[in-house]
């Protein structure tokens, strides 16, 4: 049972370790308007990302800039972004852990856990064992962690 969720912190976690190591943003689209951009840091400050070959031919650098969508995709996915939605993300988890009634098995004998908060029987004060709720298995496919080990 607590597979799905353990992996779905590890992922959580990961997410967040590279927008915590990655340049602090916010992170802004600088369009030519010939299709091409590059971002760059706070204030218009320093190059985050654009796309420039390492060789050089005549003394110049090969490569193309970024396409317009390509650098808003990578402006918009700033670490500060990604680290609200990480916050975000975790506080849905733990809305979402499994609980479990011992003497409550699902009718169906599938499972020996439910939501805390989506099975959770008022009438009768016990979380019923219903298995994973959609919250968090749709919150875990956001990750790409399955029920089934992905
Ligand atoms: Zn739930």
């Amino acid at each position: 049972m607590p597979d799905l969720v353990d992996r779905l912190v590890v992922a959580i976690d990961a997410k967040e370790s590279k927008a915590r190591a990655a340049s602090k943003g916010p992170w802004l689209l600088d369009d030519f308007g010939d299709g091409k951009a590059v971002v760059l840091g706070p204030d218009g400050e320093g190059v985050i990302a654009s796309y420039v070959d390492t060789r050089l031919e005549h003394g110049e650098a090969l490569g193309t800039l970024l396409t317009v969508e390509n650098a808003a995709h990578i402006a918009d996915n700033d670490p500060d972004t990604v680290l609200r939605r990480c916050a975000a993300d975790r506080q849905i988890l733990k809305s979402h852990l499994p609980g479990r009634t011992e003497w409550n098995l699902d009718s169906d004998g599938d499972h020996d856990f439910g939501c805390s908060t989506c099975h959770y029987d008022m009438d009768c004060q016990v979380v019923v064992n219903n298995g994973w709720c959609p919250t968090l298995l749709s919150l875990a496919a956001g990750y790409g962690v399955t029920e089934d080990g992905g």
